[in-house]
């Protein structure tokens, strides 16, 4: 018998905590939080993303502060906001919505994000805090990913997990965590040979491949936790993940759907880094 993880209800618990998290701190300090969205040029999931991550800052109490570049903005323009965002108070957390218009160089405007005020976690310091297990801001999806497993009482410790995918921003952070929490953890990646074999020995499975429904039941072991983190379109057009649900969800113990898994939980992390990085600047 499997249980579905439902993502949207995880979300909306974890958002009444940042909620009351976000009003103690006004209590405390006298001051509210802030996030600052910049989006540069006119890209429409991105225009989607950010109109999602501004209502739910207005959900918990979170001011936000966005910022719309045309799409023709030069290197130093979008340098000389982030500088400024770098060094104002009322500013807790910064977010540049990726990716930018070619042209830009990303790397250089993430590098002027102080560590501090990293609420994607993507920066190289809170990424090597990470690696060290010390405490950071750590990348929302994987983190989202963690709360989930957490909430739902499933043990980490001694499993062997499988990641597979090694990006910047969700398969590595994702083992790393894993491994912190004392899995053992395998990760696989387009270059991996036997993935399969590997694959079907993981306690949890977690996905990150961008590949519709590329994990198959015969890739699953009997009871196991899947976690599909992808987001595709079907050959109908529909959303679907990495994982192929309707055959292997039999054969879990836990999974979680696409839509309403790892998705809603992304930027319900988002806010909850906001609110820890407002937390360690007082
Ligand atoms: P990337 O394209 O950056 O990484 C994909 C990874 O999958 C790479 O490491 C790649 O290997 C690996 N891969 C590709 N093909 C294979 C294969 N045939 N066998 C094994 N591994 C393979 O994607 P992201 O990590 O950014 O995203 C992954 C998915 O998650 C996407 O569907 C994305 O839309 C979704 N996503 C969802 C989020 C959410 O909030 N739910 C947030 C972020 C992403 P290699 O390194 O060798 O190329």
């Amino acid at each position: 018998m499997h249980k579905i993880i439902d993502g949207k209800a995880h979300s909306r618990g974890i958002r009444q905590e940042i909620a009351q998290g976000v009003q103690q701190f006004k209590q405390q300090y006298g001051k509210e939080i802030g996030l600052a969205v910049v989006l540069v040029g006119d890209d429409g999931a991105s225009q989607v993303y950010v109109r999602n991550k501004i209502k739910g800052c207005e959900e918990v109490g979170i001011k936000s502060f966005a910022y719309y570049l045309p799409a023709d903005a030069s290197q130093a323009q979008v340098e000389e906001l982030v500088s400024e965002l770098a060094v104002n108070d009322a500013v807790h957390g910064i977010l540049v919505q990726l990716p930018l218009p070619e042209g830009l160089d990303a790397q250089r405007i993430l590098s002027l994000i102080p560590v501090s005020k990293d609420v994607d976690g993507f920066c190289e310091s809170n990424i090597g805090s990470l690696c060290l297990n010390r405490p950071c801001l750590v990348a929302c999806t994987p983190n989202g990913v963690m709360k989930m497993l957490e909430r739902e009482g499933i043990e980490i410790k001694g499993k062997n997990a499988v990641v597979v995918g090694r990006s910047n921003i969700v398969g590595k952070p994702m083992a790393m965590l894993l491994l912190n929490a004392d899995a053992t953890v395998t990760v696989c990646h387009s270059k991996t040979q036997n993935l399969k074999e590997i694959c079907s020995k993981a306690d949890i499975l977690v996905a990150a491949i961008g590949r519709a429904k590329f994990i198959t039941a015969d890739m699953v072991k009997e009871g196991a936790v899947v976690i599909d983190v992808g987001m595709n379109r079907d050959e109908n057009g529909k959303l679907c993940g990495d994982v192929d649900y309707e055959n292997v969800r039999e054969k879990c113990s836990y999974i979680t759907p696409v839509p309403g898994g790892v998705g809603p939980m992304t930027i319900t992390m988002l806010l909850y880094n906001t609110l820890e990085a407002a937390k360690r600047s007082v």
